[in-house]
């Protein structure tokens, strides 16, 4: 999971990617969303494809600019992209196209059928956290670190 970018849109979201041993993938991301957002914004996070996506090969959950994550559809581009470049190189390639195309920052986490654990984030600070077989590792992802192993 992940938690929060520390920054002005911090609205206590919470995103999280799972595989189990037959290598079903789920994900699921909850928000308060953004500060002085309008009433009856829905945002990216329900919204499969944007905020949230699983496919059989893998599992992603956003946090960030809403309104750009959703003009990208961040996730489900992350996703097809995996399959050629990586999981993690995908999520470099998405957010970098994000700062290009709309100035939005975000953060994502994913994991692959293999168990392969990927997070990566343009704001400056994003928390993770990471857990296989009783073993639970957290860190602080930060915007410099690129992608990088949730595990590593
Ligand atoms: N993406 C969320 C939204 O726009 C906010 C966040 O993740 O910080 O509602």
């Amino acid at each position: 999971g992940m938690a929060g970018d520390g920054g002005a849109n911090d609205g206590g979201t919470v995103g999280a990617v799972a595989v189990d041993a037959a290598g079903r993938t789920a994900a699921a991301t909850s928000t308060g969303g953004i500060v002085g957002k309008r009433r009856g914004r829905v945002g990216d996070t329900p919204i499969v494809g944007a905020g949230t996506w699983a496919e059989p090969d893998l599992a992603l959950s956003a946090t960030g600019d809403g309104e750009a994550i959703l003009r990208v559809t961040l996730t489900r581009q992350i996703g097809w992209r995996a399959g050629e470049a990586g999981l993690g190189r995908s999520m470099a390639a998405a957010l970098a196209d994000l700062d290009l195309l709309t100035g939005g920052t975000a953060g994502v986490i994913g994991v692959d059928r293999a168990g392969a654990c990927w997070a990566a984030t343009t704001t400056p600070t994003m928390a993770i956290a990471w857990a296989a077989a009783g073993v639970v590792r957290a860190k602080v992802l930060t915007a410099a670190a690129g992608a990088a192993r949730c595990d590593g």
